[in-house]
């Protein structure tokens, strides 16, 4: 599985980083959020999974 984000729409809450913190980290500018792995270990899978459905933005996409 691999996530990405949409900087465009990411506003910075961290429901993500709440869900699943070995995966996504607020940046520098705290606004924006970075995925932290290209591919997300099947441990985090479901949080990963969860922090797209709890994205506010619908920012997060996985394939
Ligand atoms: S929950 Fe959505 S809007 Fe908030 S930091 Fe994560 S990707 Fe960005």
């Amino acid at each position: 599985m691999r996530v990405t984000v949409d900087l465009a729409r990411c506003t910075g809450i961290a429901n993500c980083v709440v869900q699943a913190p070995r995966v996504f980290e607020l940046g520098d500018d705290d606004d924006h959020v970075r995925v932290l792995v290209a591919e997300v270990p099947e441990a985090d899978q479901a949080a990963v999974q969860s922090a797209v459905r709890m994205c506010p933005q619908g920012a997060l996409t996985v394939e």
